[in-house]
């Protein structure tokens, strides 16, 4: 469940190239198989479920509730500098489950299994393939649309 779990989730632009467009409009995409519905969040090109390449984009609205989380204390090779950090693993509102940090505007402290959170979009489009992670915020977090025009 881990796989695409990373620090930063490197989006190729030939298999979603939309994609990159949606983030610079400020929303949250995920995927969904259009042979058997599997909903992915972040955006798969390939169903997890059915092997499928036929996906259609659906908005998400990042709203999710906690199902539980860690502190990495020993951080694996290229994440020893960031030490110690906390994931977690969240239900979202649509559909399935993410991974992500914890982000700002959460203390250690305040984190409870089954509270809600807003996943929000880290972007960084200034490089010739857009990355993106993904932070827990409190709910109602808003984040920085780039503009597009
Ligand atoms: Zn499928």
């Amino acid at each position: 469940m881990f796989k695409w779990f990373g620090k930063v989730n490197y989006t190729p632009y030939t298999k979603v190239n939309d994609f990159a467009q949606y983030l610079k409009d400020g929303r949250l995409m995920g995927t969904r198989c259009k042979k058997c519905q599997a909903t992915s969040f972040p955006p798969r090109a390939d169903c997890e479920e059915c092997m499928s390449d036929e996906f259609e984009f659906i908005e998400m609205s990042g709203k999710a509730q906690l199902h539980t989380f860690t502190k990495i204390v020993a951080a694996p090779t290229g994440f020893e500098d960031v030490a110690p950090y906390i994931v977690g693993v969240v239900d979202l509102a649509e559909a399935g489950r993410a991974v992500a940090w914890f982000g700002e505007t959460i203390d250690e402290d305040e984190i409870e299994i089954g509270m809600d959170l807003q996943i929000v979009p880290q972007i960084f489009d200034e490089l010739e393939d857009i990355k993106v992670y993904y932070s827990f915020e409190k709910p109602g977090t808003t984040w920085v649309k780039t503009d597009s025009s």
